[in-house]
């Protein structure tokens, strides 16, 4: 295989690329000035050396320097260790931060859980939730938050967190909420607009 068919590989399994556009990429590429793809290739072997997933919520931050393995929004003390929001990917985290209305914890699934799969996704942090939630649980978590796309497959993941979190001893004393309406049927949680995003969870239940 030459480089150029080993390059749109690579772009063909991002997320939402097909075969040509994957094309189009590696064709940009060769396009580019040489300083600015070798900065493209210099981010990239990078990346994982200097964003890392945070050992508490799973998201992806920068590390600054510091030896901290926690991001910023665990480590805030001025954030609300009572909630906990389930979503599914880091993406989301970045929408309802722009709402402004939430103020509690966070934690990444990494994905959903097809209503059409009957195998678990592996990449779904399951055991990790768990762990998460039977730590906070011991100190002052009441309330866990299911922020999940409204459509057939963000419900069954919303099905699978209850499940995992009904494992859990002492979990009966946790409530458990599903975001309000306001978000439109079919509606990703990463799309929504701020003022929606403030709605739904205002009008959690
Ligand atoms: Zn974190």
């Amino acid at each position: 295989m030459n480089s150029l068919d080993k390059l749109t590989g690579y772009f063909e399994h991002f997320p939402g690329i097909g075969a040509r556009q994957a094309r189009r990429f590696a064709f940009h590429i060769l396009t580019m000035q040489k300083e600015e793809s070798l900065e493209l290739a210099s981010l990239i072997s990078s990346i994982k050396d200097n964003v890392i997933e945070c050992a508490s919520c799973r998201r992806f931050f920068s590390k600054s320097g510091g030896t901290a393995d926690v991001c910023d929004i665990c480590m805030d003390i001025n954030r609300d260790r009572g909630k906990l929001l389930v979503v599914e990917r880091d993406t989301d985290i970045r929408s309802i931060e722009r709402s402004g209305v939430y103020d509690g914890l966070y934690f990444v699934l990494g994905g959903t859980v097809p209503l059409l799969e009957s195998r678990e996704n592996n990449k779904l942090r399951g055991g990790g939730l768990k762990r998460v939630v039977e730590a906070r649980l011991a100190e002052d978590l009441s309330e866990v938050i299911l922020g999940f796309s409204i459509n057939p497959d963000g419900e069954n993941t919303g099905r699978f967190v209850e499940a995992v979190l009904k494992e859990i001893p002492g979990s009966d004393k946790l409530k458990i909420s599903h975001l309000g309406r306001g978000l439109s049927t079919g509606s990703e949680l990463e799309y929504a607009d701020p003022e929606t995003l403030k709605n739904a969870l205002q009008n959690r239940y």
